[in-house]
């Protein structure tokens, strides 16, 4: 297996059609991508100066990484081996975002040292990291979408489950998928209310490979339990409708099960989530047990 390390000087700002690589590599491949955090690293101590933060320049995203072979209507499939995190994290809240905007005047930031695989929050509380990846995405079908904004192509899910160990499944469009990822949290919540989790520079390991001929709408995600599919809309309700919708035609397309009892099994054992709505656009998933399924009627995704 071949090693591509990959520098955070090379990063997007937004998943469009028709992005130049930063990068080609095999499929099959590892990569070490060196990600900046959401706020380009410019936020380094409690006296910086938020006037001086370029706010053009957030959420880069290391890459786009060209893989060779995915071609549209094949799935590109990211495996997370390992996520490294800085040495410390920023937070933030705003009048302007995350969901008590309306209880704040203006800016805020706080740095939270991170040690021996803990979150120092202040001198009593230690919370230990559980690194995640809040930008990962591939060329979208059609448009351009910043990196601040989720869709089917990916991106700013924000999605406490892309973490270690977890593979995600992503629709190609593109020649290549053009991958490219940032903004990973040592820790965050499901939800991410007040708008940031511990926003880190991180170092992420990971195997790429292609899934031929696997078509899917929207990003999937195994982690190891369960399947798991993410979706992003305008509202909490559309996203929580399209996750389920994808869901249901994954299970239909593997199991011999009409549709009546596919959505009693959903709904006997399956389970919505919320993963941010503090993003341009909400995102929710919908996460299907595997083991149970598997067992009974071998499913296999
Ligand atoms: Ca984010
Ligand atoms: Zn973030």
């Amino acid at each position: 297996m071949r090693t591509f390390e990959i520098g955070d000087g090379k990063a997007i700002y937004a998943f469009s059609r028709g992005m130049a690589p930063a990068e080609t590599v095999p499929a099959g491949s590892r990569l070490i991508i060196k990600t900046k955090d959401c706020f380009a690293n410019q936020i380094r101590s409690q006296g910086d100066k938020l006037d001086s933060v370029d706010w053009n320049n957030i959420n880069p995203a290391t890459g786009p990484i060209f893989v060779e072979g995915a071609e549209p209507g094949d799935a590109l499939e990211v495996k997370i081996e390992k996520i490294e995190v800085g040495n410390q994290g920023v937070m933030m809240v705003d009048k302007s975002f995350g969901v008590l905007r309306e209880r704040f005047d203006g800016m805020y930031f706080k740095i939270l040292p991170i040690k021996d695989g803990n979150v120092i929050f202040d001198d009593k509380l230690s919370i230990p990291v559980r690194p995640m990846i809040g930008v990962i995405g591939v060329a979208p079908k059609e448009g351009s979408f910043n990196t601040a904004t989720p869709h089917s192509h990916g991106g700013n899910m924000d999605t406490s489950l892309i973490a270690s160990g977890a593979a995600l499944y992503f629709p190609v469009a593109e020649k290549g998928a053009l991958l490219a990822m940032g903004d990973v949290h040592a820790v965050m919540g499901d939800g991410e209310v007040c708008g940031t989790g511990v926003e880190t520079c991180a170092a992420v390991t990971v195997t790429v490979n292609v899934r031929k001929g696997l078509e899917l709408k929207n990003p999937v995600l195994d982690d190891g339990k369960n399947l798991v599919v993410i979706a992003s809309a305008k509202t909490l309700d559309e996203a929580s409708r399209v996750a389920v919708s994808d869901m249901a035609d994954i299970l239909a397309a593997r199991l011999s099960l009409d549709m009546q009892n596919i959505n009693y099994l959903m709904s006997a054992i399956g389970s919505l989530q919320v993963s941010q709505v503090v993003d341009p656009l909400m995102t929710a998933r919908f996460s299907m047990p595997k083991e149970p399924i598997e067992r009974a009627y071998g499913f296999k995704f």
